[in-house]
């Protein structure tokens, strides 16, 4: 019988990383045979009062050894996994004090926005669960009413708002999925400058071409390198788990102290939907419609454009992180077709969507004014007869409507426009991997439970 076991909400702004703490489960668990991967589960990226990646963990146990294949390594131990069950059964109080021990040890209880949960269950909970937490609010409660009914258990500390990623993270079922290995540091290390061969970071991609997210060229940013000084030393993602491992290894480094390959929701665009009826704060949709007003820049390099939709109008927000994406939504014209992707929030002037992508559908045509009417009788050129008067030739007494246009051509072209890699949303599907939701990647989709 397969035990789920989800943690959530244990780190600190920059120090304790969960991703972390559940390599020392594992090993306080003595190195169960995992049931599929270890999961790093990412939730609505909207919700203000987020920790760092908003992002819970899970593990199963009670993979069959006999096709078990190697996922990780921790002090020189193999992590094994299998999408097979074995009939071993775990029991589930000693695994709740064994866990907890993990977490009473390393969670950062000081810091006021770290309330740990651990959620453990025979059962996977219901997967509406997992959509609710990734697109919508959730609350403890809601987590624990879950978890009860799938006959699982809640520990919690302080107020425990962890119990909700604990409990999305095991109730999650793929619809797809990616990958990411997370390499770890020497712990004397921790909080020092990583050492690693930025150049080996530059050829990722073209050398493992189901890799994403390794680097941004425009801001020239290593992204598989986190930014606080917590234990992880980089973190390669993509599509194919059976690539990551040499992905990994091909990048010269310092010493890594352990590593693990977690099965994650990052790239799918999970977070997005299509809105049924009116739009809700802190959810994220895709919509469609047509541009209505001409992009304005405020100061701090923040973008903002009215997008017209049926019978509705709802202003579009490219801030200043979301880097050149801006560059293309300045060059927008009222007329644009365009779909766009993001988050609704509070904004300066009101609710606001802020970007995350955008598809310009189709250009509307762009023509500027060359030069007034010429006269049909004595062809000279008319002058304006007035606001919205058109044109008239004072000799001759004739009239003419409009004056002579050219079209321009325009500084954009139609096609699919994200952020920078590096103020990419881990939830965000990167532009190049722009396959629609319904019919599947290149990973195969094994259903683990
Ligand atoms: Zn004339």
């Amino acid at each position: 019988m397969t035990t789920y076991i989800g943690v959530d909400d244990t780190d600190s702004q920059d120090g304790m990383c969960t991703t972390y703490l559940l390599t020392e489960i594992i090993r306080e668990l003595d190195f169960p045979v995992l049931f599929g991967y270890p999961r790093l589960v990412r939730l609505n990226p909207n919700i203000p009062w987020k920790t760092r990646g908003n992002g819970a963990l899970s593990i199963a146990l009670a993979g069959n050894r006999g096709s078990a294949f190697k996922i990780g390594e921790i002090g020189g131990r193999e992590v094994l996994s299998s999408y097979q069950p074995s009939d071993h059964e775990e029991n589930a109080d000693e695994v709740l004090t064994n866990v907890s021990s993990v977490i009473e040890k390393l969670a950062q209880f000081g810091e006021d926005n770290t309330n740990p949960g651990l959620a453990i269950s025979h059962n996977r909970p219901d997967s509406g669960f997992y959509w609710d937490a990734v697109r919508g609010i959730v609350n403890r409660d809601q987590a624990k009413s879950v978890l009860s009914r799938a006959g699982g258990t809640a520990r919690t500390w302080k107020n425990g708002r962890g119990l909700i990623g604990a409990t999305a993270s095991i109730s999650w079922v793929p619809r797809e999925r990616s990958f990411e290995v997370m390499a770890y540091r020497e712990r004397e290390r921790w909080g020092t400058t990583r050492r690693l061969d930025a150049s080996d970071v530059l050829g990722l991609s073209s050398r493992f071409p189901t890799t994403f997210s390794n680097y941004d060229e425009s801001n020239r940013h290593t992204c598989i390198v986190p930014s606080s000084p917590c234990p992880v030393l980089f973190g390669i993602r993509g599509w194919d788990s059976s690539v990551l491992e040499e992905a990994m290894l091909s990048i010269r480094s310092e010493p890594r102290d352990r590593w693990l390959v977690f099965e994650t929701n990052q790239g799918t665009d999970d977070h997005i939907t299509v809105p049924q009826g009116r739009l809700e704060l802190f959810h994220s949709y895709m919509l469609s419609g047509t541009v209505s007003s001409a992009p304005v820049t405020i100061r701090g390099g923040h973008v903002f454009f009215d997008l017209e939709l049926n019978q509705d109008r709802l202003a579009i927000a490219a801030f200043e992180e979301t880097k050149e994406l801006r560059k293309v939504v300045t060059r927008l014209i009222p007329g644009d077709r365009v779909t766009v992707w993001g988050g609704l929030k509070p904004g300066p002037f009101g609710r606001c969507l802020n970007l995350e992508k955008l598809a310009v559908n189709a250009l509307a045509a762009l023509r500027v004014k060359k030069a007034n009417p010429r006269c049909d009788v004595c062809g000279k050129p008319m002058q304006s007869a007035g606001k919205d008067s058109g044109y008239r030739c004072r000799k001759c007494h004739t009239k003419s409507g409009s004056a002579v246009y050219v079209s321009v051509e325009r500084q954009i072209q139609e096609g699919l426009y994200g952020v920078a890699a590096s103020s990419r949303r881990h939830l965000s599907r990167p532009p190049e991997w722009s396959f629609s939701t319904s019919s599947g990647h290149p990973t195969e989709l094994t259903n683990a439970g």
